[in-house]
């Protein structure tokens, strides 16, 4: 088979838009994780969330167990708590921050892009270059 023949299942503007739509879901998500302590109290969060499946099976916590009482002390400025409860509390929060920040910088640059009048962001050309160029 020749390299001609290889055929493209999905074109780069169209799999930078579908991961552009992942990413912002994906954020959705991570910010509802890091507004939840500060909206919903302690008691209902620890009601809401299902019991940890490792625990339940083998009676052995897994790399999550203690996230969401960390996540909790974190909110509430409590370090020291929240690393006990787990030591990956403070580093993941942090990332789901940095997280946000990213998303937020890159939609405020999409925006002042399309203010400028200039090309149009990657996840709006998939929608409108489908080859009807005029
Ligand atoms: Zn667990």
């Amino acid at each position: 088979m020749s390299s001609r023949q290889v055929t493209r299942w999905v074109r780069p503007e169209e799999l930078k838009s579908a991961l552009f739509v992942v990413w912002v879901i994906i954020s959705g998500v991570m910010l509802l994780v890091l507004v939840a302590p500060f909206c919903v109290p302690a008691d209902s969060l620890a009601v809401l969330l299902p019991e940890c499946a490792s625990m339940r099976l083998h009676g052995k916590p897994c790399l999550l167990c203690g996230m969401t009482t960390a996540f909790i002390h974190i909110a509430r400025a409590e370090f020291a708590e929240a690393r006990a409860a787990n030591r990956l509390g403070l580093p993941l929060y942090a990332l789901f921050v940095a997280n946000e920040l990213a998303l937020a910088l890159f939609l405020c640059s999409r925006k002042r892009v399309g203010r400028a009048g200039g090309e149009a962001p990657f996840n709006q050309r998939a929608c409108t270059s489908r080859g009807d160029r005029s």
